[in-house]
C-alpha cells in the first residue's frame, strides 16, 4: 500500500503499539477507527486524544468488524480466533500487527534489522547488541518489544545505520512480509501455547524472523529446533546459518574456547581459522545462558560487519535490566540474587544452572506449566526451597518426585508480605558458599503487580534483614 487516502483502516487495541498505529494511517490520510474491547478510565483518555485529532474510537467492543475495512492492524497480543480476525479473514482482508505496519511504511528505509526472539533472553540479546553496535560508532537503538514502538523509532526524526529489534512471537505472527538483514532465534521452549494453540505453532511463529534474511541466520547450536528453523526457512541467496555454542565452534560458529569468545564464521585474516572477540570476564554476568546471548549479540553484530573490538568493548559497557539475575547482597558468606524476571521454567533452568548450591525460592502463577524437568536437571543444585505464591502445590509435587531428600518449606502464603518470610527462611537455611537465589518459575500477578515489584520485595526484604 503506498496511497493511504480515504484507505479504511481498523486498528484493534489502544495502547503502546495502537495508538502510534492510528496515529500513523491518519497522517497519511486513512480513515481510521479504533476499536477496544476495555472501557476503562485510562482507554477513555486515550480515546479523548485520538477523537481530537479525528479519529474514531469504538470503545468496549471489539469483536465487530467496522463496516467497509479494507485493512486490519491490529495490537500483538490480540489473539488470532477472536471474532474480530475472523469477520476480516472473512471478507478477504489482510491483518497487519504494528511490526508489520512499520515495516510497510518504512522498515527497509528506515535502517536494516537486526532481529533477535526466543522464548528466554530476548531483551538481554537485543541490549546487549545496541552496545555492541555502539561502540563500533553506529547509529542504532534497541527497539521492537523491548518497550519502544517499531513505528516511533521508524518514522520518528532520528537517524539510524542499524536497528536491534526484539520481536515476540506475538509480533511475528502478525508480521508475514518482515525482512531482516540478519536475525537469531535464541532458543525454543513451551510458552504462550494457549495463545498459539501449539507448540509447533509457536515455533513456526518465532521461525518466521528468518524468512527473507539477506545475510545470516543465527541459531543455537544445543537447540535443534532452532536450526530446524533455519533449514526451513526461505532466504536470499547467499545468506548463512550462523550456530553459537558455549563449546569450541565449527566452522561458520561462534563459540568458547580457553575463556575467550571466539568467532569462527566470519573472519577477515584468511590465515587465521578464528577471530578472538571477548573473554568470559566481559559478560556480565558470566553466567552460561547469558554468554549464550552474548555469543548470538555477537554473531548478528559481526554479520553487519563490525570489528571485534567493538564486540568486546560493547559487551564490557553493557550492564543488564533490573531482576535479571542481579546481584543484591553478600552477607556471612551468602550471596542474594534477584532473577524475578525468570518467569517460565526454561529461564529458571538458565539462572539455577548459574550457581552451584541454591536455596531456591520460586512459585507464582505456573501458566500451564509442568515441572517436572527443572526440577530433575536441578535438584542436585539445591540445598533447599522455599515456596510462595499460588500454584506452589505443583513445584513441591515435582520436589517430592525428583528431589525427595531435598528440604521444602511451603509458605502457603500469597500475599505481599510472604516475600519477607521467604527471605527469612532462605536465609536461615543457607550456608556459607550458598546462593539464595529468587527464580520464581512463574508470572508474579497472585502475588505483585508485575516481575518488577516482585523483584523490588525480594531486594527490600533481604536489606531489611540486614543480610
Ligand atoms: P525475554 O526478553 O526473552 O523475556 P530477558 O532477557 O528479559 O528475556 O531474560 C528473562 C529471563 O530469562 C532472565 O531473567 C533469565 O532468567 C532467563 N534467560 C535469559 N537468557 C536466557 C537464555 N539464553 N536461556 C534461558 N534463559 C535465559
Amino acid at each position: 500500500v503506498t496511497d493511504w487516502q480515504g484507505k479504511h483502516v481498523t486498528v484493534a487495541g489502544l495502547g503502546v503499539s495502537g495508538i502510534p498505529a492510528a496515529k500513523a494511517l491518519h497522517a497519511r490520510g486513512a480513515i481510521v477507527t479504533v476499536v477496544n474491547d476495555g472501557d476503562d478510565a485510562r482507554a477513555r483518555e486515550q480515546a479523548a486524544e485520538l477523537e481530537a485529532l479525528g479519529i474514531t474510537v469504538r470503545l468496549g467492543d471489539g469483536a465487530t468488524l467496522p463496516e467497509g475495512t479494507e485493512l486490519v492492524v491490529t495490537a500483538p497480543g490480540w489473539k488470532p480466533d477472536k471474532p474480530l480476525f475472523a469477520a476480516a479473514r472473512a471478507a478477504g482482508l489482510e491483518i497487519w500487527g504494528d511490526v508489520e505496519l512499520a515495516w510497510r511504511l518504512r522498515g527497509p528505509d528506515a535502517a536494516p534489522w537486526l532481529a533477535i526472539t526466543g522464548t528466554n533472553g530476548k531483551t538481554t540479546t537485543t541490549q546487549m547488541l545496541a552496545s555492541i553496535l555502539k561502540a563500533a560508532g553506529l547509529r542504532t537503538a534497541a527497539v521492537g518489544n523491548i518497550g519502544v514502538s517499531l513505528l516511533d523509532a521508524v518514522l520518528g526524526d532520528e537517524q539510524y545505520d542499524v536497528l536491534a529489534v526484539e520481536l515476540s512471537s506475538y509480533q511475528l505472527h502478525w508480521a508475514p512480509s518482515l525482512r531482516a538483514h540478519s536475525a537469531a532465534v535464541l532458543n525454543l521452549a513451551p510458552d504462550h501455547l494457549d495463545w498459539h494453540g501449539s507448540m509447533e505453532a509457536y515455533a513456526a511463529d518465532k521461525g518466521r524472523v528468518y524468512e527473507g534474511n539477506r545475510v545470516a541466520c543465527v541459531y543455537n547450536v544445543a537447540d535443534k529446533a532452532t536450526e530446524d528453523l533455519v533449514r526451513e526457512a526461505d532466504v536470499e541467496e547467499g545468506c548463512r546459518a550462523i550456530g553459537f555454542t558455549l563449546g569450541a565452534p565449527a566452522p561458520s560458529q561462534l563459540g568458547v574456547v580457553d575463556g575467550i569468545l571466539v568467532d569462527r564464521a566470519f573472519v577477515e585474516n584468511r590465515h587465521k581459522n578464528a577471530q578472538e572477540l571477548a573473554e568470559i570476564s566481559d559478560v556480565n554476568p558470566p553466567a552460561p545462558h547469558n554468554i549464550a546471548n552474548a555469543l548470538a549479540a555477537a554473531a548478528l553484530a559481526r554479520a553487519f560487519g563490525v570489528p571485534p573490538k567493538a564486540v568486546r568493548d560493547g559487551l564490557r559497557a553493557f550492564t543488564p535490566d533490573a531482576h535479571r539475575i542481579a546481584h543484591v547482597a553478600d552477607a556471612d558468606g551468602v550471596a542474594y540474587v534477584d532473577d524475578s524476571k525468570a518467569t517460565n521454567t526454561h529461564a529458571a533452568e538458565a539462572s539455577l544452572a548459574a550457581y552451584e548450591s541454591i536455596v531456591w525460592i520460586a512459585g507464582g502463577l505456573a501458566k500451564g506449566a509442568s515441572f517436572d524437568e527443572l526440577v530433575a536437571k536441578s535438584a542436585k543444585r539445591l540445598r533447599a526451597v522455599v515456596l510462595i505464591g499460588a500454584d506452589r502445590a505443583l513445584i513441591r509435587e515435582a520436589l517430592a518426585r525428583h528431589a525427595p531428600e531435598v528440604p521444602v518449606v511451603d509458605l502457603d502464603r500469597t500475599d505481599t508480605g510472604a516475600m519477607l518470610q521467604a527471605v527469612t527462611e532462605a536465609k536461615r537455611l543457607a550456608q556459607p558458599g550458598d546462593t539464595v537465589l529468587l527464580a520464581p518459575a512463574c508470572a508474579s500477578m497472585d502475588m505483585f503487580t508485575n516481575y518488577n515489584k516482585r523483584g523490588d520485595a525480594f531486594a527490600e526484604a533481604v536489606r531489611e534483614l540486614g543480610s
